[in-house]
């Protein structure tokens, strides 16, 4: 198997994860660098992401230097992109959002739109709110999440996620209090290390596998079921065969 199946497979089980952990849905998506051309990159055609296979991965042209990129609009964020609040980070894995997630308005510079990022200056102007950071909150729409590569991408997006959800719960608690700028700094070094990264990515995929191996189970008993003659349908064939062994002997 070349690297680029690799990359095909690993890209469709990060749209099934995604999905599997609530931050993808029928929308929102995942894309990563082609592993030997880097002016191209790997998307799924248009597909909900817990459809996504290998097969669905199409190759495009790439205008920016990111390695990979989450876009979703997890119902954990959601609140934060329409209320404008900050998000900050209030555990250990949540630092790995940065110290701070900039916000994008489309509305500023483009005044009324359907909120999808479509024209090149609308997607040049969010690279710009996003800047050296690894998360752009994009206002009344959702978040776009960038990695240096695929785990570690899909990491720092269920985590900032789970993050979004601490930090509203806290605050309906009465207070957040969040990490300072150096813990942040020092959990983020931390967490993004692989071996937290690969940990995370098997359990992740340990749950996707298991979804996925009881709904292809109950997939198979129902076809079996169907294929299957039921007591009452064998019994009237039978009398229907003693009826005609009957009609034949007169
Ligand atoms: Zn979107």
């Amino acid at each position: 198997m070349s690297n680029l199946d690799d990359v095909r497979r690993e890209l469709a089980r990060a749209n099934r994860i995604l999905a599997h952990e609530d931050v993808l849905d029928a929308f929102g998506h995942v894309s990563v660098r082609h592993p030997d051309d880097p002016g191209r990159y790997l998307l799924s055609r248009s597909r909900g992401p817990e459809l996504v296979q290998p097969d669905d991965i199409l190759e495009f042209t790439l205008d920016s230097d990111v390695h990979a990129v989450v876009h979703h609009h997890a119902p954990s964020i959601m609140p934060f992109v329409i209320a404008g609040v900050d998000l900050v980070p209030v555990f250990h894995l949540g630092a790995t959002m940065g110290t701070k997630a900039p916000f994008w308005d489309g509305r500023d510079e483009f005044g009324d739109t359907s909120l999808l990022v479509i024209k090149p200056e609308e997607g040049r102007s969010l690279a710009r709110a996003l800047g050296s950071h690894a998360m752009v909150l994009m206002r009344r729409h959702g978040a776009t999440v960038v990695g240096d590569n695929l785990h570690q991408v899909v990491f720092r997006s269920i985590y900032s996620a789970r993050n979004a959800e601490h930090q509203w719960r806290a605050h309906a608690l009465g207070g957040v209090g969040p990490l300072t700028a150096g813990e942040a700094s020092l959990a983020a070094e931390h967490n993004l290390q692989p071996g937290p990264i690969e940990r995370a990515w098997e359990y992740w995929a340990g749950r996707l596998d298991k979804t996925e191996a009881l709904v292809a189970a109950a997939t198979a008993s129902q076809a079996a079921a169907r294929a299957r003659p039921t007591a009452r349908t064998t019994a009237h064939k039978a009398s229907g065969r003693a009826k005609r062994r009957k009609k034949s002997r007169r």
